[in-house]
């Protein structure tokens, strides 16, 4: 330690220079973020006070931040939060961070919604919400739906209990705990719209992710086993069970797994309008179809 107090732009200075020597990327802005979240203050704040000293309790809060960051824990796992459809979510390692490409869900569904053939109260589900972060965002986006979210891990239930109330929509949401479908087993129920971002990452592209997902990320939410397509295909499977004629199933996958899907889909003569679309990296990420009448 030094003798004199660490100034937050000295620190800034010695942690980015820390963290470049460690091969993180991003270096100056996350030694910013850790920074800002431990004095819980914004970035801003930092740059109008550069040479505010810090005292030591701020100093160990700060190294232990950046201790779980080299240890490659995602950003957003430290700092607790992450935005999803501009609303701010929490997250720790119980649940999958939600991933911008995951949007596309979102507005594929309000797109479908203008249909005239659906309803005006569309019953929806998230199967797999994780953090929740699709069912609150429909839930915020769609008044007038009302919304099912399902997950086979406890966990993760909380933490999307935790983001419903956080956006102010808890009265708004479902929750269920089971696998996949079977919360709604015997239940009755047809939905107009079934979304899902499954665990999709096939076995073995799994250790080749990054340490930031293969290590710290629930491995229950990723791993879709041999060719990745273990639950994509039981969900395409049970989904016309679960759908009322017309009702859509909108699916998120890996782009090379789209073509796949789609042959189950159309092998499966329960769907029509089958069709793949694609996100702002211009890669297939989202495979949709309609329940036809039984
Ligand atoms: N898009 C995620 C990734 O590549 C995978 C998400 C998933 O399996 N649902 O890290």
């Amino acid at each position: 330690m030094q003798d004199n107090p660490w100034t937050i732009r000295e620190l800034l200075k010695v942690t980015t220079d820390y963290l470049q020597k460690k091969q993180l990327d991003v270096c100056r802005l996350t030694a910013e973020i850790l920074l800002a979240h431990c004095l819980n203050i914004t970035r801003m704040d930092l740059y109008l006070d550069l040479d505010r000293p810090l005292n030591d309790s701020e100093v160990s809060a700060y190294r232990e931040a950046i201790r779980r960051r080299i240890s490659r824990e995602p950003l957003e796992y430290i700092t607790g939060t992450q935005e999803f459809w501009s609303l701010s979510f929490y997250v720790d390692k119980r649940v999958l961070i939600p991933r911008p490409e995951s949007e596309l869900l979102v507005e594929q569904t309000v797109e479908l919604l203008k249909k005239a053939t659906l309803s005006d109260n569309p019953r929806i589900l998230d199967l797999g919400t994780g953090s929740g972060a699709l069912a609150v965002a429909m839930a915020k986006e769609i008044p007038k739906a009302r919304i099912w979210a399902s997950d086979i891990s406890e966990g993760a239930i909380e933490v999307a209990r935790m983001n419903a109330q956080r956006n102010g929509v808890s009265d708004r949401i479902d929750f269920r705990y089971g696998d996949l479908l079977q919360p709604f087993a015997h239940q009755d129920i047809a939905f107009d719209l079934i979304v899902s971002n499954p665990p999709y990452v096939s076995s073995e592209e799994y250790d080749d992710l990054p340490p930031e997902v293969r290590d710290h990320e629930p491995r229950l939410a990723l791993d879709g086993h041999q060719d990745g397509l273990f639950y994509i295909s039981r969900i395409i499977e049970q989904c016309p069970n679960f759908l009322r004629p017309g009702g859509w199933l909108l699916l998120e996958m890996a782009p090379g797994q789209t073509e796949k899907a789609l042959e189950l889909i159309e092998s499966k003569m329960a769907y029509s309008e089958s069709a793949r679309i694609m996100d702002y990296s211009r890669h297939y990420r989202v495979v949709r179809a309609m329940k036809i009448a039984d």
